[in-house]
C-alpha cells in the first residue's frame, strides 16, 4: 500500500487514546477528506537566526519541481537537498522549483562523505552551486558523520571557512543518522563551537541519549532539524487504512529543542499530508498510532545504532547496509539506495557476507542481521 492511499488522524482526539486499531480506523475514516494548505509556523534555527517553517521540505524523493515550488507558495522556506541524491539531480529539481524565488527561499545541501580533501569539498560545492544555479548556498552540510572525529578536521575546517569567506556558504552543519547522541554532543562540546546546525534521525523510536544530546545543542545555540521522523516510513496493515505519518512528525516536533523536521514529499498528497501538521499538537491519539506503528515494524526497522559492527569479525557496515536497504523497500528509491550501498567500501558491504558461514553479528533489537544482510546483497546485485 502507498502512503497516501492511507488515511490520515490528525483531528482525532485524546478520544482516540481508548481505541483499539479497528475503532481507530473507523474513526479516521469519519475525520478524513481534503486537507487544506495551513499558515505557516516558524521557529528559528539556533544562532543562524533563520526562521524556517516547522515543516519544511525534504526533496531526496521528490522529482517534479512543482510539488516543491506548491510548498514554497504555501509558506514553506527551508529546503534540505543533496549531492548524492536521484543520482545527482535532486539539485536541479530544486533550483527548477525555486527559479525567480530564490531570496524567499533557504537552501542546505551537502558535502559528500568521501570528499576529505579541502580540493574536494569546495568542487562539491563548486558543483551544488552550479546545479542549483544559485550564487551562494545558506547551509552546507557534512554528510553522513558517524562519529565526532570528523568535527575537529583542520582540512575541513579550512575548506569552509574559505567558502564562506568567498561568501559561497553562509552556514555550517553536519548530518547523522547513526551515533547521533555521539556527534551532537561533539558540536557542544567543541570549544570553537564551529558548527551551526545539525540535520539528525530523531523519531519517536530515538533514545533519550538522542533527545539529550538535542536539548544541549538547542541550549548551546545550535539549530536542530530533524530526519527519518518516520522511522522507516513502512507500509503495515496494523493500523489499516492508518496512516502513522502525521503523527510521527508532531511527536518530532513536540519537542521544542527541534526547529523543524524535513519529511521526504514525493508528490502533491504526501505534501498536503506533511505540511497539515503545522499548527497541530500531538494528540493521545497519535502516541496511540504510534505506539501500533512501531510494534509493527520494530522486525523491520534497524536504528542505525551501529552496536551490532563489533560483533561481526569481517567489519561489515550493517548500518549503512540496512540504511541502503531502507531506501530501497520503504522508500522505493534505488537510486538512493545504490548511491549510499555503492559509498560502502567492497570489504566492508553485505558481499563480505559470503563464506562467512554462520552470523555472529547480534542486534540489540533482536533485527535477523543475516537475512538483511542477504536481502540487500540481491537488490544491489
Ligand atoms: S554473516 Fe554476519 S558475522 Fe558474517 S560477515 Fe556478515 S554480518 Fe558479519
Ligand atoms: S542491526 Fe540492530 S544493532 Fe545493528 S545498527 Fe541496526 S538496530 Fe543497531
Amino acid at each position: 500500500m502507498k502512503r497516501r492511499d492511507f488515511l490520515r488522524l490528525g483531528v482525532l482526539g485524546a478520544a482516540g487514546a481508548i481505541l483499539g486499531p479497528a475503532e481507530l480506523a473507523g474513526a479516521a475514516k469519519k475525520a478524513s477528506g481534503p486537507l487544506p494548505f495551513p499558515a505557516p509556523v516558524y521557529r528559528t534555527l539556533g544562532r543562524t537566526g533563520l526562521k524556517i517553517t516547522v515543516v519544511s521540505f525534504g526533496a531526496m524523493l521528490t522529482p517534479e519541481p512543482e510539488v516543491i515550488r506548491t510548498a514554497l507558495d504555501h509558506g514553506v522556506n527551508y529546503i534540505d537537498t543533496a549531492r548524492v541524491y536521484m543520482g545527482g539531480r535532486n539539485e536541479e529539481v530544486v533550483a527548477k522549483a525555486i527559479k525567480g524565488i530564490r531570496n524567499k527561499v533557504h537552501v542546505a545541501t551537502k558535502i559528500r562523505s568521501r570528499s576529505r580533501t579541502k580540493e574536494a569539498m569546495i568542487e562539491d560545492v563548486e558543483t551544488s552551486l552550479r546545479a542549483l544555479e544559485t550564487d551562494h548556498i545558506d547551509v552546507i552540510q557534512l554528510h553522513s558523520l558517524t562519529g565526532r572525529e570528523r568535527i575537529f578536521e583542520p582540512e575541513m575546517r579550512e575548506a569552509l571557512l574559505r567558502l564562506r569567506r568567498q561568501g559561497k556558504v553562509r552556514f555550517f552543519g553536519v548530518t547523522t543518522h547513526t551515533n547521533e547522541a555521539e556527534v551532537v554532543n561533539a558540536l557542544v562540546d567543541d570549544p570553537d563551537r564551529f558548527f551551526d546546525m545539525a540535520l539528525v534521525k530523531y523519531n519517536f523510536r530515538s533514545g533519550e541519549d538522542v533527545k539529550k544530546a538535542i536539548a544541549r545543542a538547542a541550549q548551546a545555540g545550535i539549530g536542530i532539524v530533524a530526519m527519518k521522523t518516520q522511522a522507516g516510513g513502512y507500509t503495515t496493515d496494523a493500523l489499516g487504512p492508518i496512516s502513522p505519518h502525521q503523527a510521527a512528525l508532531k511527536w518530532a516536533l513536540s519537542d521544542r529543542n527541534v526547529t523543524a523536521a524535513v519529511p521526504g514529499m514525493r508528490d502533491m498528497a504526501e505534501l498536503r499530508e506533511d505540511i497539515a501538521v503545522m499548527g497541530m499538537r500531538l494528540t493521545l491519539a497519535d502516541s496511540l498510532i504510534l505506539r501500533y506503528y512501531g510494534a509493527a515494524v520494530a522486525s523491520q526497522y534497524c536504528h542505525m545504532c551501529g552496536k551490532c559492527e563489533e560483533t561481526c569479525p569481517r567489519g561489515v557496515q550493517i548500518s549503512v547496509v540496512n540504511r541502503s536497504l531502507m531506501y530501497a523497500e520503504s522508500y522505493r528509491s534505488p537510486e538512493l539506495a545504490r548511491a549510499t550501498y555503492g559509498g560502502i567500501p567492497p570489504q566492508a558491504s553485505a558481499a563480505a557476507c559470503l563464506g562467512c558461514g554462520r552470523c555472529t553479528a547480534r542486534c540489540v533489537n533482536g533485527l535477523d542481521i543475516a537475512a538483511k544482510m542477504a536481502r540487500a546483497r540481491e537488490m544491489m546485485a
